[in-house]
């Protein structure tokens, strides 16, 4: 069934051990907001690191959610985890603990000082592109962008799908 519900979806990542923790650790908070409900989770993937590649790879995953929040206060409370899980901002690009970014927000486009949606990135990036198209399939307002941008995407950057996280070490 195609939905037209306003999803939310977020690319979470990490390159900085205990990366599984740092991310499992996301998930949980961001289960754990009372104004949030998350609602589909994408495979984890490994990925080469973007931008700036002399750093250690990254896992990555998309989260699909619902809010009652403004995407200020989500980008907010996404920002509060981030401290919570010890997120430095030392180098642009650099290696992070863990990184949640708003992704996509149903049809939605805006941009402020602090807060541009769509991404400003996503479409030049397999990272944030091929874990969420596996949960926007469903979705009659953002599948429709990542097709679009995933049929334009030049990344040539690896990304490759985890089977068994519980087999991953940090
Ligand atoms: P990046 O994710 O680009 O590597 P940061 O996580 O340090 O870098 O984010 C820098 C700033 O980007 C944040 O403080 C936030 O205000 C801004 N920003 C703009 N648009 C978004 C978005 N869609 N999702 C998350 N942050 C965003
Ligand atoms: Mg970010």
């Amino acid at each position: 069934m195609v939905s037209d519900q306003e999803r939310v979806y977020l690319s979470i990542g990490s390159n900085m051990p205990p990366r599984v923790q740092n991310i499992q650790q996301a998930l949980a908070m961001l289960r754990a907001l009372p104004d949030v409900n998350v609602c589909d989770e994408s495979h984890w993937y490994e990925t080469e690191p973007w931008g700036n590649r002399e750093q250690p790879n990254f896992y990555n995953v998309s989260v699909a959610l619902t809010t009652t929040l403004s995407p200020d206060d989500l980008l907010a409370a996404l920002h509060t985890i981030e401290q919570a899980l010890h997120r430095e901002r030392l180098v642009h690009w650099g290696p992070r603990t863990i990184d949640l970014d708003i992704i996509f927000w149903g049809a939605r486009r805006m941009q402020t000082d602090t807060l541009t949606i769509p991404h400003v990135q996503a479409g030049n990036r397999n990272f944030v592109l091929l874990p969420t198209e596996e949960i926007t399939q469903n979705d009659s307002l953002v599948g429709p962008q990542v097709q679009a941008l995933l049929a334009a995407n030049q990344d040539q950057s690896w990304i490759k799908k985890v089977r068994n996280v519980s087999e991953l070490d940090d």
